[in-house]
């Protein structure tokens, strides 16, 4: 096999996988092995950028960067639906449609509404070359980049596909992708995000298509446009549609009345909550196309079709007692305490109240009746009160102004929604909090040590930060509940290993407020060593790509307290690693130091993201408008004639992908 083939062979093998596994959820081989040919794919396409294919695999990692979304019209208007409420709404539609198409028999598609972001693909000879969002129906955002590190969403078609279409979708994220998101960012201390169908509308827009990527979005479609499809049913739509890659729900019924379509969604809205996605409705679609031509459209949404709203879920339940909790960065979360009550197939005993400012809004307290309602959010909310139903001696809740966990007062910071108990080196749920955050996968990976014994070290006063981790001894931890030699060995050994940990995940363990997994990066790069960073000030941190003050003024603030310093002296004395490494370093240099690249276009050797990285590398910075401070412009293939233009008027010289390597090599 030569090397095209190769290629080619692995580009098909990967693509079968993916499409088992996002597609089919039916995976075949483990992450390791498909993270292992991943690798070699891209190694062969990184020394041999003459076999490039704008629908390889490798590119769903993402790694293109939009400024600005282009704006283009869709082919084929994208309409809204007309929403019904009841059987009744529904016959009525029924009654309109037979009076349009006469006596005839009209069959119905009943399929979910999947609630999240509409998206219109483009395909042409099976290959995707268009992601478009819904806007105003008419013409919306450009989001291809984006849409194409979807794992789901198929770059090339198989089977019997016609040669150009527009195929329709919705692009969601599951409720376990949405809640496994947010416990990383809560980790990260972060806010968390309110839904799941927000958040994938939002990533849409994201600049950074590496970080679209890292996000478990799927796309389920439900409709094609186009010219000469040759199909005569939207059942036949859904079939063909899966036929050729594409990931469409199974849970669609063929109905051949009212009456059956009522089945459904009676079903349906029981069961919605048996899904991994989130659905508001029942979509019910005439099934013949030639009908629906005849039908239709209104100005604004097709007679052929009809939402079936849910009605939201609620119980009604008392709120026994509302409790406060601690997070790991001192965050009060205010937490309704119910009479147990069933919703939504499950049993509901804690409700979210989100912050004081919810609490005085609703003004829902101790003893009230409330109405408990499951929406996107995963922990139920309480919306409302019944008044009726509230004693006459019932006083307004005093939200506390003391940590429930250590008695130190409370603090508000202007514009902040939350409160905050400050005392961070003595509160307890915040000391195990920032070991456990210490220790967590992504952060130091400590094998043989889990959250619950970090409260059982601490409880039994063995730890009292993550440096105390590096002192314990097997004859400390022995005699502790549930402690075997062979765990006690582990636990040890387990930290001892830590120390090679490399030092961007050092210091995102050390759980600065705002430095997750990407800014640790950033500021390892930019520091390379502990001691820089300890001692830069808020202006050197702020130059800093992508740092701004609200991360500045975290960092500064973190290493002005001298226990954190202690902390971190200690750590370095154990020979944890505290500077980039000399391979890291290595791939450095200052030959571009001063000077301000603005790239763009397509190149032939190298990706665009790998070129910046270059750029920063060899200590240039990158910059993504051109002004007069612009050094060079980098130009690739297919550069707009704008940035030309203005590169020209301004006098910036205007380099190739060769020219800028050449630099390098000096
Ligand atoms: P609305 O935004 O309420 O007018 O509802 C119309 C939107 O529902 C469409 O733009 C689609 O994005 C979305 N939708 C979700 N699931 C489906 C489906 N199965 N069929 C058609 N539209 C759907
Ligand atoms: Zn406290």
């Amino acid at each position: 096999m030569n090397i095209q083939e190769k290629i080619t062979s692995l580009r098909e093998e990967l693509r079968e996988h993916n499409y088992k596994y996002y597609v089919l959820d039916e995976p075949s081989i483990s992450d390791y092995e498909f993270d292992m040919k991943l690798k070699e794919l891209q190694k062969l396409e990184v020394e041999h950028p003459e076999f490039y294919d704008a629908t390889s695999p490798s590119l769903r990692v993402g790694g293109m960067v939009t400024k600005n979304f282009e704006t283009v019209a869709h082919e084929h208007r994208m309409y809204s639906l007309d929403n019904s409420y009841s059987k009744e709404d529904l016959e009525d539609w029924e009654k309109r449609i037979q009076r349009i198409l006469g006596d005839v028999e009209v069959e119905f598609t009943c399929e979910l509404k999947y609630d999240g972001a509409s998206i219109s693909l483009t395909y042409e000879d099976g290959r995707l070359v268009k992601a478009v969002t819904r806007g105003d129906g008419f013409q919306g955002d450009d989001v291809t980049n984006n849409i194409k590190t979807i794992k789901s969403v198929p770059l090339q078609l198989k089977g019997d596909y016609p040669p150009k279409f527009d195929i329709r979708g919705e692009i969601i994220l599951t409720l376990e992708g949405f809640a496994k998101m947010n416990a990383e960012r809560v980790e990260a201390g972060e806010d968390p995000y309110m839904n799941p169908r927000n958040t994938a509308s939002g990533s849409l827009k994201l600049q950074d298509s590496s970080l679209v990527a890292q996000r478990p979005l799927e796309c389920l479609l439900y409709s094609i446009t186009g010219d000469n499809l040759g199909i005569a049913s939207q059942f036949e739509v859904l079939d063909k549609a899966r036929s050729w890659g594409f990931k469409v729900p199974t849970v669609a019924k063929l109905c051949k009345s009212t009456a059956e379509v009522m089945q459904f969604t009676d079903y349906w809205e029981v069961h919605r909550h048996d899904l991994p996605y989130e659905t508001d409705g029942v979509v019910v679609k005439v099934n013949s196309i030639q009908q629906q031509e005849e039908l239709g459209y209104t100005a604004k949404s097709p007679r052929w079709a009809m939402a079936y709203k849910f009605k939201a879920e609620q119980a009604i339940t008392t709120l026994n007692k509302i409790t406060y909790q601690v997070g790991r960065t001192g965050a009060i979360t205010p937490v309704a305490n119910l009479e147990p009550v069933l919703l939504a197939g499950t049993t509901v005993k804690r409700a979210s109240l989100h912050n004081a400012d919810q609490i005085a809004k609703l003004d829902v307290r101790e003893g009230d009746t409330v109405f408990v309602e499951k929406g996107g959010e995963i922990i139920p909310k309480i919306v409302g009160v019944d008044f009726t139903k509230r004693d006459m001696d019932s006083n307004p809740t005093a939200y506390i102004t003391h940590c429930p966990e250590c008695g130190t007062e409370l603090i508000r910071k202007e514009g902040e929604a939350q409160h905050f108990c400050p005392n961070d080196v003595g509160c307890p749920p915040q000391i195990t909090g920032r070991i456990q955050h210490f220790i967590s996968r992504k952060a130091m990976d400590i094998e043989g040590l889990g959250g619950e014994t970090v409260e059982l070290l601490f409880k039994e006063g063995l730890i009292e930060n993550y440096a105390d981790l590096y002192t314990l001894t097997k004859e400390q931890i022995l005699p502790l509940e549930r402690m075997a030699e062979k765990s006690a060995e582990n636990l040890v050994n387990g930290v001892s290993a830590s120390k090679a940990i490399p030092f961007e995940r050092v210091l995102f363990a050390l759980g600065i407020r705002y430095v997750g997994e990407t800014v640790a990066k950033k500021l390892a790069k930019a520091f390379k060593d502990i001691d820089a960073l300890m001692t830069a000030s808020q202006e050197q941190l702020v130059i800093v790509d992508e740092i701004g003050d609200r991360i500045a003024e975290s960092v500064v603030g973190f290493f002005s307290e001298p226990s954190n310093i202690e902390v971190v002296e200690r750590l370095k004395s154990y020979g944890l690693q505290f500077s980039l490494s000399q391979e890291q370093l290595e791939n450095q240099t200052d030959l571009l130091k001063g000077q301000t690249f603005v790239v763009s276009g397509v190149f032939e050797t190298i990706s665009r993201n790998d070129l910046k990285k270059m750029i920063e590398d060899n200590g240039g910075k990158v910059s993504s408008s051109i002004s007069s401070k612009t050094s060079f412009l980098v130009a690739g293939d297919k550069m707009g004639p704008s940035k030309r233009t203005k590169a020209e008027t301004l006098g910036v010289p205007i380099i190739s992908e060769q020219d800028f390597l050449q630099k390098l090599e000096a």
